[in-house]
């Protein structure tokens, strides 16, 4: 019986003590489990930080930057050359955060040579990408003879040297004579084109090359001179003509002014013009007012300065 208790309280010792081995066991599994529980919560939430800091940050941008964004930029800089999309490289500096892709920072054109006019797009990243042009050249303005041209693109300037006097042309349709002999209408002409022209010294007609062409609007009044082979010349009144008598026109001021020519007389009726192949007369002289759009046509003729219009010979509208 004895044995029997003893055996009994023995057991509950070592219950007793299994008992509390099995609790301090679970506390110790508990504190485990915490551990791990705020271990694995300290590593999310330092890898949360991880990835809006750098971690994945360039790692995106840098797999961005070869795939998408190259190719995106070189098809869209044609279009967004022009564009006012350097406007938004002033938000760059602040950026840096959600910096995935290389922005736009500035966009214009530079003077490569005189045939061409380099677009760029320049990006936040230094990079450059260039689309290729011509030039917009469009005339500027005088200094004394010298005509200033400006690609409204690139800025560039160009001078055309004594490229002109200041006008005095004829209406549209007026007929100018070739080398062959045949007629081409005024607005036709082709900078560069041979036409034919007076050399006064010798009296013989010679090839010379166009090196001016523009047209006018502006003026108040037009002359219409008829001439005795059937034709007529509608001109601006300072327009010299060649006659017998030397230069003539009905605007002497504009015939210094815009032609150079400073002992131009008065044309008038009966005057003998000096004519491709004959003398020609006036017969009648008819000015009248214009409106401002009125549009006359003007050429510049290398060398002899002038040339053949409806059969008689002009003054061109460059300086002698
Ligand atoms: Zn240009």
């Amino acid at each position: 019986m004895a044995e029997m208790v003893d055996a009994a309280s023995q057991w509950r010792v070592s219950y007793s003590a299994a008992m509390d081995a099995i609790i301090a066991k679970n506390d110790a599994v508990k504190r485990s489990i915490q551990q791990v529980i705020s271990a694995l919560s300290a590593l999310k939430t330092a890898e949360i930080g991880h990835d809006t800091t750098t971690g994945k940050a360039p790692e995106g941008a840098g797999k961005a930057g070869p795939t998408t964004s190259s190719p995106t930029r070189t098809s869209t800089t044609p279009s967004t050359g022009t564009g006012s999309t350097p406007g938004t490289g002033t938000s760059g500096s602040t950026t840096p955060t959600t910096k995935t892709s290389p922005h736009v920072v500035e966009t214009g054109y530079r003077y490569q040579n005189d045939e061409t006019c380099m677009g760029y797009t320049k990006y936040s990243d230094g990079t450059e990408t260039h689309n290729a042009g011509g030039h917009d050249k469009k005339f500027d303005h005088w200094e004394d003879n010298d005509a200033k041209y400006i690609c409204t693109k690139c800025k560039h300037m160009w001078t055309v040297k004594n490229a002109r006097g200041r006008g005095g042309c004829f209406a549209a349709g007026t007929k100018i004579m070739l080398p062959t002999r045949e007629l081409k209408n005024i607005e036709e002409i082709q900078l560069g084109e041979e036409i034919l022209a007076y050399n006064i010294e010798t009296e013989v007609f010679e090839n010379k090359v166009v090196d001016m062409i523009y047209f006018k609007r502006g003026y108040n009044e037009m002359a219409d001179i008829e001439l005795s082979n059937g034709e007529i010349l509608t001109m601006t009144l300072g327009h010299p003509l060649l006659t017998t008598q030397g230069w003539k026109s009905l605007d002497l001021n504009n015939s210094e002014f815009e032609h150079g020519v400073s002992d131009a007389t008065l044309l008038s009726v009966g005057d003998i013009l000096i004519g491709y192949d004959r003398p020609i007369i006036v017969n009648n002289i008819n000015i009248y007012s214009v409106d401002k759009d009125y549009i006359v046509y003007c050429l510049g003729v290398d060398g002899y300065h002038n040339f053949i219009a409806n059969d008689v010979i002009v003054h061109n509208a460059a300086y002698a």
